[in-house]
């Protein structure tokens, strides 16, 4: 249960609903969120009765929603969240491009993918700092000197900058140099790091984790939004599957899926998802056309010599590539999105 306050609350008669709810053994958090204070009851303690609440006169609404998920569902807003970044709007009519290396690995490196990808259209330069490896023998990424390399080259070229944070230090670390915090799919229930997250004002980039569910995956996005950021673009990357001939396994599903109960925006990540260069462009078209509010790409100069995930990063003719696919079915995919958020409203 939500109970959402009027906005001219004193805090007396505010913490005269706190006594109601506790003196009936209720357990609650509260929450100010996209502009309403808002007491969110949790599952499993008494809920009080409505009169009883309503009687306090300081209540605008109470809401129940069906969700284990709450604020990021479509029963709490039903449009779809823009999010901005500069002048970047994730979960517009426009599908966002994000794209970069895995790794930066040097000054120069990310200067030559950042003016490469500039140059085709990308909105946002991608690249890790801190890199979250299976083996701690792999690269590990170069830390702070490389978040100075990529902070100046997103400036320079106007692509705000998405990077990875594995733990909670790097929150502050990385904070002058980094417009979007990317969660990994390895994080995606490191609960502490998400509530630090949703402490933030910046934008969340939150990767599904490569065996949640998409209730595990609105939760963890749910621990960012109940510390007041809203800003959060869920981003699917592929599940394990048994398939052997990639990586992960794109969850295509997901994406309309997660557009019909939360107004949260979602982009897909082809590069994770497939493990393959030779497989990211038509996925990535795929998940387009099903909806997703962007796509997010690896992209390096010399696949070859990639520090990490070379196999899955596009080289520059790639890249072009992929852009120039999706220029040809972007009028009808756009018309599509038109409809389908169309008919999103009308329904709620
Ligand atoms: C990455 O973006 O380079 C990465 C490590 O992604 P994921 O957390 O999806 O594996
Ligand atoms: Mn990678």
């Amino acid at each position: 249960m939500l109970i959402i306050l009027n906005g001219n609350a004193r805090e007396i008669e505010i913490s005269h609903l706190r006594n109601i709810l506790l003196r009936g053994g209720s357990q609650f958090k509260e929450v100010n969120f996209m502009g309403e204070n808002i007491f969110l009851l949790f599952n499993g303690t008494p809920h009080i009765a409505r009169e009883e609440i309503m009687k306090t006169g300081i209540v605008k609404k109470i809401l129940d929603i069906k969700h284990p998920f709450k604020l990021s569902s479509r029963e709490f807003k039903s449009e779809t969240s823009v999010i901005l970044v500069g002048s970047v709007a994730i979960g517009g009519s426009e599908p966002v491009i994000m794209s970069g290396p895995c790794s930066v690995e040097s000054e120069k490196q990310i200067w030559e993918i950042a003016a490469e990808v500039a140059s085709k259209g990308a909105h946002i330069l991608r690249g890790g700092i801190y890199k979250p490896r299976t083996s701690p023998y792999s690269f590990q990424g170069l830390g702070v000197e490389a978040a100075k390399w990529i902070g100046s080259a997103g400036k320079y070229f106007n692509l705000p900058v998405v990077s990875e944070v594995m733990e909670i230090n790097d929150i502050e670390t990385l904070y002058s140099y980094v417009d979007i915090f990317q969660v990994g799919a390895r994080n995606m229930q490191n609960f502490k790091l998400l509530k630090e997250l949703g402490r933030t004002n910046k934008p969340i980039l939150l990767k599904r984790g490569n065996s949640a569910t998409l209730n595990e995956f609105l939760m963890s996005a749910e621990y960012i939004l109940s510390e007041g950021n809203g800003d959060v673009i869920l981003c699917e990357r592929g599940i394990r599957t048994f398939v052997e001939y990639t990586r992960n396994t794109l969850d295509l599903n997901i994406i309309p899926a997660v557009k019909g109960v939360s107004h949260l925006p979602i982009i897909i990540d082809a590069s994770h998802a497939t493990g393959r260069c030779d497989l990211v462009n038509p996925v990535t078209l795929a998940g387009l056309t099903a909806g997703a509010d962007g796509f997010i790409v690896e992209v390096h100069p010399r696949p070859a010599e990639a520090f990490s995930d070379g196999e899955q990063s596009l080289d520059f003719n790639q890249f072009g590539q992929l852009i120039e696919d999706w220029k040809l079915i972007r009028e009808p995919v756009l018309a599509l999105r038109n409809k389908q958020s169309a008919k999103r409203i009308k329904v709620a």
